[in-house]
């Protein structure tokens, strides 16, 4: 089989943060084309609006010509046979982590049992760092820049407080 081994890292990305940034550059050790998809999550409010959540990762991989980045509506696993991808990969920081994608990785296995979640365990010094708590640091003027990959700046950050 020649088939390229791709997998989709799915996630609302508000805003990306060196934790997926890491799980992105690790995971490409494994895969040989990662498609960074940037989806609505129904139960999270938008912070940046999409196209600047896809602008900006597209800068942190500008360099990095096997992950592409791009935009999704509807369920990741019919955007993983869209785009031809075997695997879902997703990060894990903690039990709370752990619990949540298991039952969306059970789900998405009985909705299409061709595509497999793989998980990366997040590096110890990540744990803690989620866009959520990112975002609060720039909602009250702190500075988020040790969170977030070295190509996003505090500039490319437009969002209205
Ligand atoms: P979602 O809204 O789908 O949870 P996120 O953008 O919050 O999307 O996260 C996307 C993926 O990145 C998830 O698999 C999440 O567990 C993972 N992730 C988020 N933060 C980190 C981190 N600090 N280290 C490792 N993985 C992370």
């Amino acid at each position: 089989m020649t088939t390229k081994n791709i997998a989709v890292f799915p996630g609302s990305f508000d805003p990306v943060t060196i934790g997926h940034e890491e799980i992105v550059r690790r995971g490409l050790g494994l895969f040989e084309q990662i498609i960074v998809a940037v989806g609505e999550n129904a139960g999270k409010r938008e912070f940046l609006d999409l196209a600047l959540r896809v602008a900006l990762i597209r800068k942190v991989f500008r360099d990095e010509p096997r992950v592409r980045v791009e935009s999704y509506t509807g369920l990741t696993v019919d955007y993983c046979e869209r785009v031809g991808a075997s695997f879902l990969l997703r990060g894990l920081r903690t039990a709370a982590d752990f619990e949540y994608e298991r039952a969306v990785g059970q789900i998405n296995r009985a909705m299409n049992a061709r595509v497999e979640t793989i998980f990366l365990l997040t590096s110890p010094r990540h744990t803690f760092i989620s866009s959520s708590i990112v975002k609060d640091i720039l909602l009250n003027g702190g500075d988020a820049s040790p969170f977030l990959p070295s190509h996003v700046t505090r500039e490319d950050l437009k969002f209205n407080i």
